[in-house]
């Protein structure tokens, strides 16, 4: 994305801004996804620096780019065979400087340090637009859950814990799932926390059973949230959900939630996918046969079509993209879609994309998509509602009280018309109106840095 450079003030912060880019590519080589996230944000704050040299003055820009702590550890397991199996384990503690860190874990075997910062770097800026106390953090290990037996899963994510607790507390830490950790992971994690030091320190970890802990709405938050947002993004011109054809893309958490969400808002949802294919149902995906499929038997997508004949599975997930459709929300993962498929996708003709994964556009996409006037949702704005239900049911741990779905849904809602509002209006008076990828990091960037300024050189 090129901003357009008018004084003298936007050329010495852009200079600022490529300097320090410079150093952070010298000091993190062969981190793409980080340089990729750090980029995008980087790229985006020029008009800050300009109408504030303080933060230029205090260098926010070097010291927030800093983890300020990145830890790796050995995650030692027996599988069911009996052989001793070695998985690297993450928490990248990136900023404190509003709350406790806090961001989810992810398993699967393309986590590495890259990534994990990039997800670490991106969480402080979204937990700051939710307006809450939460600092940004993010973790996971490379251990692939897929195929492995109940047993197998359980003993690894113990391993796991039984490291990780050394580092984490409700008022320190607090970690999440993210892909590949949900309800299941999330529960052997905190009993073996528990296990391990003895308190039930039910603020540790969020997105628990609701039985023990956990908040309701919780598991809705990040899909349903992605919706809201996008709602409010097509009602400021006059479009809405209702009456739309909508693509979205994975078959997880975040997809499963923002189906349901999309449906009861009247569009019809044509495809979903995972990381196999994607099935294609021109009669709008049957949400109860996908959750079945997902979240009981843990099985296939391709599997939907035995039950639905007339509707298509089709291998390999990208070609979900070719589908025409007025609104793509990309549900799954980072980079899933590139500049050919935002091609594709504007000439097919969508209106809006609202990211409910994290950086599942490239650079090149989303210019394509600002270039082409397609209402724009960014990840770290767009999908901030499941960490802002995280930090819900942190405040109902701390003074021991559930609240009602009513009453935490209302709460997301107005959460992400917050976001919303305050993203476009940092995009406006930062001479970008409309522009929700300047907006989201400009806001967010603001708080923390603010913040940084206040507590010192810390
Ligand atoms: P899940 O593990 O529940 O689901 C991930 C889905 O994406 C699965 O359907 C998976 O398919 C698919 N997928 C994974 N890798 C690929 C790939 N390379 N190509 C196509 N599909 C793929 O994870 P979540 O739904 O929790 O997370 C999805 C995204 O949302 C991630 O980017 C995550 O960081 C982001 N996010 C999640 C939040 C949450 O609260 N859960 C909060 C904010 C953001 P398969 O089963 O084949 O692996």
């Amino acid at each position: 994305m090129e901003l357009v450079m008018n004084s003298e003030e936007m050329k010495a912060a852009q200079d600022y801004v490529n300097n320090v880019y410079e150093t952070v590519k010298k000091r993190n080589p062969n981190e793409d996804e980080f340089l990729q996230a750090v980029k995008e944000i980087f790229q985006s704050l020029v008009p800050v620096f300009a109408k504030s040299p303080k933060y230029m003055e205090h260098n926010i820009l070097e010291r927030i780019v800093e983890p300020e702590r990145l830890i790796t550890f050995r995650i030692p397991w027996v599988d069911d065979q009996g052989k001793v199996q070695v998985n690297r384990g993450f928490r990248v503690q990136f900023s404190s400087a509003i709350g406790p860190y806090k961001g989810g874990l992810r398993f699967h075997p393309t986590v590495n340090a890259s990534i994990i910062k990039f997800l670490g770097f991106e969480q402080i800026f979204k937990n700051a637009l939710t307006g809450q106390a939460i600092g940004g953090g993010k973790g996971g290990s490379d251990f692939n859950p897929r195929g492995k037996s109940e047993g197998e899963v359980m003993r690894f994510t113990q391993s796991f814990m039984t490291e990780l607790c050394k580092y984490i507390g409700p008022d320190t830490d607090v970690p999440a799932g993210d892909i590949g950790v949900g309800a299941r992971e999330i529960g052997y994690m905190f009993g073996q926390y528990k296990r391990l030091t003895g308190r039930f320190d039910a603020g540790v970890l969020t997105g628990k059973g609701v039985g023990y802990g956990g908040s309701l709405v919780r598991t809705e938050a990040t899909g349903y949230g992605t919706v809201y947002f996008v709602e409010e993004m097509l009602r400021d011109q006059g479009l809405t959900f209702s009456g739309s054809t909508v693509v979205i893309s994975g078959s997880g958490n975040v997809s499963i939630y923002a189906i349901d969400k999309a449906q009861e808002y009247g569009a019809k949802v044509l495809a979903c996918s995972d990381s196999d294919g994607y099935i294609y149902d021109e009669n709008g995906i049957c949400l109860d046969t996908v959750k079945r499929l997902k979240e009981v038997e843990r099985a296939r997508i391709s599997d939907y079509v035995k039950e639905h004949p007339h509707a298509q599975y089709f291998e390999g997930s990208t070609g979900i993209w070719t589908i025409p459709c007025d609104i793509a929300l990309p549900c799954a993962t980072q980079n899933e879609i590139n500049e050919q498929s935002a091609k594709t996708l504007v000439a097919n003709g969508v209106k809006a994309v609202g990211e409910g994964a994290n950086m599942p556009s490239t650079l090149e996409a989303i210019d394509v998509f600002l270039e082409n006037r397609v209402l724009f949702a960014p990840g770290k704005a767009a999908n901030a509602g499941g960490v802002a239900v995280s930090a819900l049911e942190m405040a109902q741990n701390s003074s021991r009280v559930s609240w009602s779905f009513e009453k935490v849904d209302r709460k997301l809602k107005h959460i992400m018309k917050d976001i919303y509002r305050n993203s476009i209006n940092a995009a406006e008076e930062y001479g970008y109106p409309g522009n929700l990828v300047v907006g989201s990091n400009v806001a967010g960037f603001l708080r923390v840095a603010d913040a940084m300024i206040m507590q010192g050189v810390v």
